[in-house]
């Protein structure tokens, strides 16, 4: 787009400066309604109607028809520029790859099953593998791709790219990954954590769209959990913020694997959760603990529910520091619902302080697991176009 400059003050500059808030809203917020547009921009949603309008004539934004609180709108995103975005999540035992147009839009996905024990050289040459044969799939090219959002269940440094700690995912301990990753794929790379990305996609496309505070807590083979403040997703002094999972439980519980003792994840990692149950049933994974909690066996759903307590513990310390609107659960033993909700709702209730407890809803996630690419996608979209405004 060519802007036509006018005089400061004239209608021509404050008609231009009102399209660039718009642009900007749908950089930041993803797509949105016109209804939403106005709200966040703070202009009349006529002026709104009249620049989308415009907007869409010049392919700056596309429209496409969707229904919100059960009634008909359109839906304003970025208008796909030539490129393509990577995404890749890592969990506990897979990597997850998404491919997507310029505005998101997910073109293809693919998972690879991943050792425990693998090493960070492994897991990175997996990850490129699973983006250059998807990029191919969907069509593309690799000198197509302009930028990437990297993910890793661990705490991670975004302002070096590395992770942040040596104990919580030992293969990978003082590697530049944003940089290894960017040389890899030719393209540039940001490194994030997982709770971080999946809370963005949340924000972006699921159960915290709109919302300006709230955390979302990932509950899978670890604990974490994403911030958000003032509608960002908000990562501290050096991104290791919402490490919930170190968070003190009991002083003089067991050690943890950061060195600490009595954490959070060592009473609701799927460590904890199996040896609980090791006695009365055996070997199982973290799969079977889920499965047999929905099938009703009562000592999986005590032990299931009991984590949602621990979890509700370390969760009232956060509504009473940041006073959040919603708290979303995620990760694989969200997949069971209310076995974990009520309890973790009710410790809630018990530990924090009223005013904050009663006004803070919590509930399950949307996305799943889509929702860490979806994020990790977000973040390759802001590389992108900081780059094209940057070459622009
Ligand atoms: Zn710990």
């Amino acid at each position: 787009m060519k802007p036509t400059q006018g005089a400061p003050g004239s209608q021509t500059s404050l008609r231009e400066a009102n399209k660039a808030r718009v642009v900007e809203a749908v950089e930041q917020h993803g797509a949105l309604t016109q209804v939403e547009l106005a709200g966040v921009t703070g202009l009349s949603p006529a002026t709104v109607s009249n620049l989308v309008r415009e907007l869409a004539a010049a392919s700056v934004v596309s429209l496409a028809p969707s229904v919100r609180s059960g009634r008909r709108a359109v839906l304003v995103s970025l208008a796909a520029g030539e490129g393509l975005l990577a995404g890749v999540a890592f969990g506990d035992r897979d990597i997850r790859v998404a491919v997507s147009d310029t505005t998101g839009h997910i073109l293809g996905r693919q998972r690879m099953p991943l050792p425990a024990d693998h090493h960070a050289d492994e897991g990175m040459e997996r990850a490129a593998r699973l983006v250059g044969d998807l990029v191919d799939r969907v069509g593309g090219r690799m000198d197509g791709l302009t930028a990437a959002g990297f993910g890793l269940p661990a705490p991670v440094d975004t302002v070096s790219g590395e992770v942040g700690s040596e104990a919580v995912l030992p293969g990978w301990r003082g590697v530049p990954v944003a940089q290894e990753m960017s040389g890899r794929l030719r393209v540039p790379v940001h490194l994030d954590n997982t709770a971080n990305l999946a809370a963005l996609g949340e924000l972006r496309a699921g159960s915290l769209r709109g919302r300006q505070n709230a955390c979302y807590i990932k509950a899978s083979y670890g604990i974490g959990a994403g911030l958000i403040i003032n509608g960002e997703v908000f990562r501290g002094s050096a991104g290791t913020a919402g490490e919930i999972g170190h968070v003190t439980i009991d002083e003089n519980g067991p050690v943890c694997r950061c060195g600490n003792r009595g954490c959070l994840d060592t009473f609701v990692g799927s460590r904890a959760l199996l040896d609980a149950l090791a006695v009365s049933h055996g070997e199982l994974t973290l799969r079977d603990v889920l499965n047999r909690t929905e099938a009703g066996d009562p000592g999986c759903r005590r032990v299931v529910a009991d984590a949602g307590r621990h979890i509700g513990v370390a969760a009232a310390g956060l509504v009473n520091l940041l006073n959040p609107e919603v708290i979303v659960v995620g990760g694989q033993l969200a997949r069971v619902g209310d076995v974990l909700l009520s309890p973790l709702r009710e410790a809630i209730d018990r530990c924090a302080i009223p005013s904050a407890a009663a006004s803070v809803e919590v509930v399950g996630a949307q996305l799943g697991e889509e929702a860490e690419l979806v994020g990790a996608l977000a973040v390759a979209a802001q590389l992108h176009s900081d780059a094209r405004r940057v070459a622009g």
